[in-house]
């Protein structure tokens, strides 16, 4: 009986939208790419970023599918694949910084001046609930597993901490995993170098696993997580299996390295070297986007194949690259590991043949966590259980261009941590966003930051003090949200007391 009614609810599904029952799903997941890391234009002006860059499957995508200019991350790598994999918000999943060694939080996090940060789930996602310090959680890929899906990983794991069964993508509900593991960045991302599988480098948590067999060889990572990928998705095929293909690219993560394929046209244009091969790292990754667009293509399976391209977190601008540190988003503030735009914005498209409208776009804002119920909806995966309670909600049924107009839903940031580089929006804070308006509260000075983002994208004029009333009912919201999932929070080191939840404070 179930059986038949989940039957009839495909058919309806089917030929209500036009989708496909078990639709391959493609998840293309770059690794710190800017809202301006790409010459599609996510703003309402072109900038000279988009002029700079070059990514043309990123332009044919956003033709061929829906444009997101308003798609939120966390401001770091871990809490952002967590709550991709949970659905859970950061706050409630409590790994709400990145994830490496086991039982440990970052030297950042150990010697902070002023504040001490709570026991946060250093230990990442678990399949088992006996882990400490982990957050215990139905992973989808587990979900579409069960449905029949093969469930393909390849790149950038960083789910887990090492040592823990979470830092294998197999324990997480994947049936492959190519090349991921508990760090979060490669050694190096050259074939020459065995992408850091060298005595030099043994014993350190960076060499990239797995590879071995491109090692020696003249070929940049982001070309061969590519091939592994569509020989994974070849093997589907042939199995006849639907598969759901999490494409976690290493790129454009630090460390900055030359492909030699696309980097010599950035010197000659007279960048800045460190700038020429970052530019070069995007256009690398955007060729693995085409070839796997082509391949869809040339197989015969378009039709049947949604393809959703994504960011985990604002480009890097506070470290590590040329010029001037903090602009390398703009018109948004900051960059990785702030609160600001910079840090959360990220690009964001979706095909879905037969649903999405061919070049159509959204200024509707949505959350990583969202991506949860929307992948298992499309998926045809709607009648589960879960161990965790999911925050995500579907955005699945605005694809059709049916998106909502103004939101009033609330969104939430926490991050009761220390990134180590500083900056505009950088440093331990919980943040709401409602509407037009995103309120900051930073957890060192007790300090917020109210701004209008519609009319101050670049987050230039906070708005706290004048709009005072707003900046305590926002500052209610969030402080109730938090006490709701009990939200962590760290301790000041010279009182010993608890920063306060944000509604606590006197404004
Ligand atoms: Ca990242």
């Amino acid at each position: 009986m179930r059986y038949l009614l989940t039957l009839c609810t495909y058919l309806f599904i089917w030929s209500f939208s036009g989708a496909q029952e078990q639709p391959n799903i493609i998840l293309f997941f770059v690794d710190d790419l800017g809202w301006q890391d790409t010459s599609e234009p996510f703003w309402t002006k072109t900038t000279s970023f988009n002029k700079t860059y070059r990514t043309p499957n990123m332009e044919r995508l956003a033709d061929e599918g829906m444009k997101f200019t308003q798609a939120y991350a966390t401001p770091v790598c871990s809490p952002t694949r967590v709550s991709l994999l949970t659905g859970m918000n950061a706050a409630r999943h409590r790994v709400t910084n990145w994830t490496l060694h086991k039982d440990k939080m970052q030297p950042m996090e150990t010697g902070h001046q002023t504040l001490s940060f709570p026991p946060w789930n250093v230990n990442g996602i678990t399949p088992d609930f006996d882990i400490d310090h982990a957050v215990y959680a139905t992973p989808f890929p587990s979900l579409l597993q069960e449905d029949g899906y093969e469930t393909i990983h390849v790149g950038k794991a960083h789910f887990g901490a090492i040592g823990t069964p979470g830092e294998n993508p197999l324990n997480l509900g994947f049936d492959v995993n190519i090349a991921g593991h508990a760090a979060g960045a490669p050694k190096s991302y050259l074939g020459v170098q065995n992408f850091g599988n060298i005595p030099e480098f043994e014993g350190t948590p960076w060499p990239v696993p797995g590879l071995s067999s491109y090692h020696g060889q003249d070929i940049f990572l982001t070309e061969v997580l590519t091939l592994e990928a569509i020989k994974a998705m070849d093997h589907s095929l042939e199995e006849e299996k639907p598969f759901f293909l999490y494409m976690s690219h290493y790129g454009v993560h630090t460390p900055i390295m030359p492909d030699s394929r696309f980097v010599q046209h950035y010197y000659d244009m007279g960048m800045d070297s460190t700038e020429a091969m970052y530019a070069a790292l995007i256009e690398g990754v955007d060729k693995s986007l085409g070839d796997i667009m082509d391949f869809v293509v040339e197989r015969e399976i378009e039709e049947e194949t949604i393809i959703i391209f994504m960011s985990d977190n604002g480009g890097l601008s506070a470290v590590a690259r040329g010029g001037t540190p903090h602009t390398h988003n703009k018109p948004l503030s900051s960059g990785k590991g702030s609160m600001h735009e910079g840090g959360i914005r990220e690009p964001m498209l979706v095909k879905y043949p037969g649903v999405t409208v061919p070049g159509s776009e959204t200024d509707a804002y949505l959350i990583i966590e969202d991506f949860y119920p929307t992948i298992l909806e499309m998926a045809g995966v709607t009648d589960y259980e879960t161990i965790q309670m999911v925050d995500g909600e579907s955005f699945a049924s605005w694809l059709d261009g049916n998106t909502p107009g103004m939101q009033d839903r609330p969104l939430y940031w926490h991050y009761p941590n220390d990134w180590g580089p500083t900056g505009p929006g950088i440093g331990a804070s919980s943040t709401i966003r409602k509407g037009d308006w995103k309120l900051i509260y930073y957890h060192d000075d007790g300090r917020f930051e109210l701004f209008n983002i519609e009319d101050d994208i670049g987050e230039t004029t906070n708005e706290a003090l004048e709009e005072q009333d707003r900046t305590r009912a926002m500052a209610t919201e969030l402080g109730q949200y938090l006490r709701e999932v009990r939200a962590q929070m760290p301790y000041h080191k010279e009182s010993g007391l608890l920063v306060p939840y944000p509604d606590k404070v006197k404004i």
